[in-house]
């Protein structure tokens, strides 16, 4: 599966990033001719985070159009459809692609893991019998 790869790559890309921190959530950007079902990435990567240690921590998709430049009317417009890649404005096949085929992730959120404040305060819990 596609998007299960691709869930590995993420956990590789963010373990050094996180180091000992809890990672809380992951920006990642994903332009729309990768394909990626964003339904199936989220599912993928909670199996892939359990096994990779990052529980707790979700997947926030930046979905990015596809996007070309004409090379008739120099017109850079976003595809309203992935099946015709042509441009929008005058119809040119005559099309280079400038946008859609990123996947990066872009920023990841984490919580400091403080062991000194770890400790709940309910220290004593008086016991009646
Ligand atoms: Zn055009």
């Amino acid at each position: 599966m596609h998007e299960l790869s691709l869930c590995h790559a993420i956990a590789g890309v963010v373990r050094p990033h996180a180091a000992d921190r809890e990672v809380t959530v992951i920006h990642v950007r994903i332009g729309a001719l990768r394909q990626v079902i964003p339904e199936t990435l989220a599912f993928c990567w909670e199996l892939v985070a359990a096994q990779e240690g990052f529980d707790g921590a979700r997947l926030e998709i930046d979905p990015v159009p596809a996007s070309v430049t004409c090379a008739s009317c120099s017109v850079t417009s976003d595809l309203e459809s992935r099946y015709s890649i042509s441009c929008p404005a005058c119809g040119s096949c005559e099309v280079s692609v400038v946008g859609g085929e990123e996947f990066l992730i872009t920023s990841i959120d984490v919580r400091a893991v403080s062991p000194s404040a770890v400790s709940p305060s309910a220290a004593t819990t008086p016991e009646r019998g």
